[in-house]
């Protein structure tokens, strides 16, 4: 018999909704013959069955659902039907060409609490976030050899995320040579370096790749001033659909290094100085005193709220640099603002535009809107999967 969970009573609603979270505090039995790690059967406090999942007592969230089928406990087959599903969608969305890039599975958003793996070309990079998703470790390895046929697959679940499961942080080949210094990708028909070992998340910020396109769109003839670069996503894009000039801003100079490169290998080349190791806080107000204008600005900074708790200081965070940028924009001028704070929502994230608006003292039209990209999909009982906003503003 698998080990049980029971619920409290009346705690079953969300669970029963499929929300994949079960929460310490929802719960009024632990099992004692259960490690860590290992799947459980959930019921409620009649004894019925509510699901399975897989248990971590160190975490918050002690369980995190995985099947509602009482009688298909998840095994390998049901991992496998998981990652198949997950990947047939990119597959026929996407195609699959040699140097592509996506996101193959979006953790909860795929059925599979805990596991990301995207792809850059020919390699395979897995994130495990939790406990329970280490555990399919063998078993995903084994498939993904199998049925993608991979040159490596590389670890990187050094992710704050898993001190909250008690876990360490850990790098390195999980299977094949180790990677090359850069894996290039295509994205977009533009090519780009990505530093799976060394760079932020697994190396490229992929729920952008659909808003770098978008805010092209509108570069033409433009100066654009690229803020929290990265390795030049937006930037690369822009100077390739005619951008009259492109200035990179990021904190980190390896960033930058990569964004020079990613320009270059596109036939791109800048001057050096558009390349600006800065904090964006300190370079817009500089601007602002110096009275420098440009005509599309983006702002793609990193996340600002991690909880609930954040949020007010976030916004603050978001009012700051949105409020300088629309200053620094000449009569007419676009502003591509994103958000990746889950916390704060799509209606927040517009009241606080609104309040830099005001501040500003300019009137500013949003003439579209922006999420994250069709590899990142959310499943409506998991609405917390949706963290990327974007708007693209007419400042006038
Ligand atoms: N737009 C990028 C992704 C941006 S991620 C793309 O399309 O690929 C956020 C970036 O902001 C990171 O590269 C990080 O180094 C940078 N960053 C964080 N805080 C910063 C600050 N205060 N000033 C400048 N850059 C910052």
């Amino acid at each position: 018999m698998m080990p049980t969970v029971t619920l409290k009573p009346g705690r079953a609603k969300s669970a029963l909704q499929r929300h994949p979270w079960l929460f310490r505090g929802a719960i009024a039995r632990l099992p004692e013959d259960a490690a860590d790690g290992d799947v459980v059967r959930v019921v409620d406090e009649s004894g019925a069955f509510v699901a399975y999942g897989y248990l971590n007592r160190a975490s918050q969230i002690t369980v995190r659902l995985l099947s509602w089928e009482e009688g298909e406990a998840p095994d390998e087959a049901w991992l496998f039907r998981h990652l198949e599903q997950a990947v047939a969608w990119r597959r026929s969305r996407l195609g699959w060409p040699a140097e592509g890039a996506s996101r193959l599975v979006y953790a909860e958003s795929d059925g599979l609490p805990g596991l990301v793996v995207d792809r850059y070309a020919g390699w395979l990079v897995v994130q495990f976030l939790t406990l329970g998703s280490e555990r399919w470790r063998d078993p995903l390895l084994a498939w993904l050899r199998r049925e993608l046929a991979p040159e490596g697959i590389y670890e990187r679940s050094d992710v704050d995320v898993r001190e909250k499961e008690g876990l360490p942080q850990r790098t390195g080949p999980l299977w094949g040579p180790p990677p090359p210094t850069c894996v290039e990708i295509v994205e977009g028909g533009h090519r780009f370096r990505v530093d799976i070992v060394g760079g932020q998340k697994t190396g490229f910020y992929l729920d952008q790749r659909l808003n770098r396109q978008r805010v092209a769109s509108y570069c033409r003839g433009r100066e654009v001033l690229n803020c929290f670069s990265y390795t030049g996503g937006f930037g690369v894009y822009a100077a390739a659909e005619g951008a009259t000039q492109v200035w990179q801003v990021d904190e980190s100079g390896d960033a930058l290094r990569l964004a020079r490169d990613n320009m270059e290998i596109n036939g791109l080349p800048a001057p050096a100085d558009h390349y600006l190791e800065r904090d964006v806080f300190q370079l817009l107000r500089e601007y602002r005193d110096r009275g420098r204008r440009f005509d599309l600005i983006v702002l793609d900074p990193p996340k600002f709220a991690f909880a609930q708790s954040q949020v007010e200081r976030a916004c603050r965070g978001y009012k700051d640099i949105n409020r300088l940028a629309m200053g620094l924009l000449r009569p007419g001028g676009i502003l591509a603002t994103f958000s990746c704070s889950g916390a704060v929502g799509q209606e927040l994230f517009q009241k606080v535009l609104f309040g830099a608006a005001l501040d500003a003292h300019r009137d500013v039209q949003i003439v579209e809107t922006l999420t994250q990209a069709e590899d990142h999909p959310t499943l409506l009982s998991f609405p917390e999967a949706a963290y990327l906003k974007g708007l693209v503003c007419r400042v006038l």
